[in-house]
């Protein structure tokens, strides 16, 4: 695929949302997007993927699970020793 045809396929769609922090509003940008996880639209800034933070957990421990597993197996060895000493 060449580079103008890719550019054309990202047709985008863009929003600007004034949203209200504590002290000031901000105006930021907004695009649509399809969260990779759920699969369903959302608005979110340009460096967002997820539609929410479970997705993005969600997301998270996909890509390192086999740590997460390690980790849960190395603490729960770990809570057998500390029984058994007792
Ligand atoms: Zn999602």
């Amino acid at each position: 695929m060449s580079y103008y045809a890719s550019m054309a396929k990202e047709k985008v769609r863009i929003v600007e949302r004034e949203v209200q922090r504590t002290s000031f509003v901000r105006r930021v940008k907004q695009l649509e997007k399809r969260c990779p996880v759920c699969g369903s639209t959302f608005w979110g800034a340009k460096i967002s993927r997820y539609c929410s933070r479970a997705c993005q957990n969600k997301a998270n421990y996909e890509r390192h699970e086999e740590e997460y597993r390690q980790i849960r197996r190395e603490s729960y060895r770990r809570q057998k020793e500390e029984a058994g000493k007792r």
